[in-house]
């Protein structure tokens, strides 16, 4: 059976960043990937509720697992704690990935929902650390493969190794 993945609907050019924008990556693998019915697009903020655009938020000194965890807090640049909205986030994206059987979740980079090499630090001043934001961290542990929008080659390389695992 083929591979289904998850991907970040701002990477398909849906407009629903918090500043309202996309970061459209539609490239020709996604394509055609679109075309076979393999790509589930996805928004866990959206799903979960909150509007766009809207404030940015970051995790404060941590990552995606330990705020599911309940060992840490996501705030918006107003100082209000939105951590159950993007819990239930990272929720509304296993459960979207899980429902049409995903594999692998193609998500974009720095997000404190979809980030998975780098998220930002909390301080609101553009400081990057690696880690991984709710979505991407509940993901993984729940055996998803994680690829960021950068990792284009590999989640290719990845999908197509397995292809000729299974032929
Ligand atoms: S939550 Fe993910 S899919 Fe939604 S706008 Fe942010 S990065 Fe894009």
């Amino acid at each position: 059976m083929k591979d289904k993945i998850l991907v970040s609907a701002c990477l398909m050019g849906f407009k629903i960043r918090y500043n309202a924008s996309a970061k459209a990556r539609i490239v020709e693998k996604l394509q055609q990937w679109q075309q076979e019915q393999r790509l589930i697009t996805h928004c866990p903020e959206l799903a979960a509720g909150l509007p766009t655009p809207r404030a940015p938020a970051e995790i404060l000194n941590a990552n995606g697992k330990a705020v599911m965890q309940q060992q840490a807090r996501i705030m918006d640049n107003t100082g209000t704690d939105v951590t159950p909205h993007y819990q239930l986030a990272a929720w509304m994206a296993l459960r979207a990935a899980q429902e049409a059987g995903c594999t692998a979740a193609l998500l974009t980079d720095g997000s404190p929902t979809c980030g998975s090499q780098f998220i930002y630090d909390g301080s609101f001043t553009g400081q990057r650390k690696s880690g991984m934001g709710v979505a991407a961290s509940l993901l993984t542990e729940h055996g998803i493969k994680v690829f960021s929008d950068t990792q284009l080659p590999e989640l290719i390389a990845w999908v197509e190794a397995r292809e000729r695992s299974q032929e």
